[in-house]
Order: structure tokens, then C-alpha cells, then sequence
């Protein structure tokens, strides 16, 4: 599903990423996570086209991301994207932030639109909130409002940056139990996140980043249980 070839990318003389290749496959859902500064908001922006790369190449379903002929907005709307400050229209109702893409973008009835949207909203647990407006919910209220309108562009795959990293403690395991069930149900999946506990259950590999490289690419099982680098017991040992 994502194919990442050794991808290289700079700002000037500063080497964000330097040469990372890894490939996710269809259904499965990898986790991302290594020091701030690593470059993994980088790497995922590279896998939908928010930001361009130097060297490398990335196919996503088949369309080559660093392509000058490719569509990018056409991929981007069936790449879920999450960020970690929710990004939510603030000045429209969760209903409209729910339709708009899907009218704009694929060219959906408005009623149709809603329809589905309100749907999404219900399978994340919000659906009595529809006509209220972002500044109206909790954090992790918003997050899964922003998980349900990415999902209602019918995404082939979805990328999170820090899902949970800007929210209250309380409110984490709200956001990550709607990931975990999308999991499940085979979504194939790109995480950065340092929440351990959802890596072990969930994930079926896990990158570490160090310095703009993948440093590590595994199992979880063999992640958690002997990280090769010194660099990843280091870090494990800290979030741990
Ligand atoms: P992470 O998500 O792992 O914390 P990022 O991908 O956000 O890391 O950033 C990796 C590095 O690239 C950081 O050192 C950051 O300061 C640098 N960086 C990010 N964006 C820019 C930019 N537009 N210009 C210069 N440096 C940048
Ligand atoms: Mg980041």
C-alpha cells in the first residue's frame, strides 16, 4: 500500500531525512516513534505530498508521490491525515467540518454528505454533539471528530502525527480506542505516536527514527522485547 524508497530530504545543509525505505502493506498498521526532531512528521507528510523530498520515491497505491505528474490533491483525499492539533474549521458546525471535504473534493451531494458524515460521527460515539462547533468539545472529542471526517473520504489509508500528544490524559484512551477499532476492522495504518501501550497492542511493526533515519524496522515483538539500537533501548527505557 505505502512504499517508501530510500527517501532523502533537506532544509539547506540540514539533513532531516537520509535515506529511508520501509513498506506498509495493505491491513497493516505500523507505529511510528523515535526523539523529537527525528523527522517523523516529516516522513509522514512525505507519504501524502505535504511536503516534498529530495531524493526517493514513494508509492502510495500504486501513485508515485514525487511524481511532478501526479495529482496530489486527488491522492490527499483518499489518504487520511490526522495531526495532532485536531484541525478542525473552527468556525463551522462538526457537521459542516464533517460534509465539506466530500462535497469539494469528491463531489458529493451535500445530503449525501451529511448522511455519512453523521454516520461517522455516531461510530465515533459523538453523534448527539453534530450541530455543536469545535471550540464546544473536549480535545479528544475533537480528535475523534477530525479521525471521522478523514474516514468519511473513504481513505485507502490513514497517517496520524501524535494523535494524542495535545490532549489530557484522561482523554487519550477515547481517541485511542477509536484507532484500535479501525485496526481492527483492517485499515492499514502509519502512527507516529509514543503511546507505547496501543504499539504493543495494535501495531504489527514499529519504525524508530533517530537523526532523520529509520534506525529501526520490526516486529513489535521483537521491538519491545530486544530494540538492536542503543539508541532505542534508550529511549524505551525513558517512556517506559
Ligand atoms: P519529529 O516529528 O520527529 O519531531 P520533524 O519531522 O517535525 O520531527 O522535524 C525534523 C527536523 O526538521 C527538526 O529538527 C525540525 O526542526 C526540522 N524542520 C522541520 N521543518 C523545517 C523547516 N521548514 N525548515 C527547517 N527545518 C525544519
Ligand atoms: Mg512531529
Amino acid at each position: 500500500m505505502i512504499q517508501i524508497s530510500h527517501v532523502s530530504k533537506n532544509y539547506g545543509s540540514f539533513d532531516v531525512l537520509k535515506d529511508c525505505s520501509t513498506t506498509v502493506s495493505k491491513g497493516e498498521v505500523i507505529v511510528v516513534c523515535g526523539p523529537s526532531g527525528s523527522g517523523k512528521s516529516t516522513l509522514i507528510k512525505c507519504v501524502n505530498g505535504l511536503e516534498p523530498f529530495q531524493s526517493g520515491e514513494i508509492i502510495v497505491n500504486g501513485t508515485s508521490v514525487g511524481d511532478p505528474k501526479t495529482n496530489l490533491s486527488k491522492l490527499r483525499a483518499h489518504v487520511g491525515m490526522v495531526f495532532q492539533n485536531f484541525e478542525l474549521f473552527p468556525h463551522m458546525s462538526i457537521t459542516q467540518n464533517l460534509a465539506i471535504a466530500q462535497v469539494k473534493v469528491l463531489g458529493r451531494q451535500q445530503d449525501e454528505a451529511i448522511d455519512k458524515g453523521l454516520k461517522l460521527l455516531d461510530r465515533v460515539g459523538l453523534k448527539a454533539h453534530a450541530h455543536k462547533f469545535p471550540g464546544q468539545l473536549s480535545g479528544g472529542q475533537q480528535q475523534r471528530v477530525a479521525i471521522a471526517r478523514a474516514l468519511a473520504m473513504d481513505p485507502i489509508c490513514m497517517l496520524f502525527d501524535e494523535p494524542t500528544s495535545a490532549l489530557d490524559p484522561e482523554m487519550v484512551n477515547e481517541v485511542l480506542d477509536v484507532m484500535t477499532e479501525l485496526a481492527q476492522e483492517g485499515m492499514t495504518m502509519m502512527c507516529v505516536t509514543h503511546e507505547m501501550g496501543f504499539a504493543k497492542r495494535v501495531a504489527n511493526r514499529v519504525i524508530f527514527m533517530d537523526h532523520g533515519r529509520i534506525v529501526e524496522d520490526d516486529s513489535k515483538e521483537a521491538f519491545f522485547a530486544n530494540p538492536r539500537s542503543e539508541r532505542a533501548q534508550q529511549f524505551l527505557a525513558k517512556i517506559l
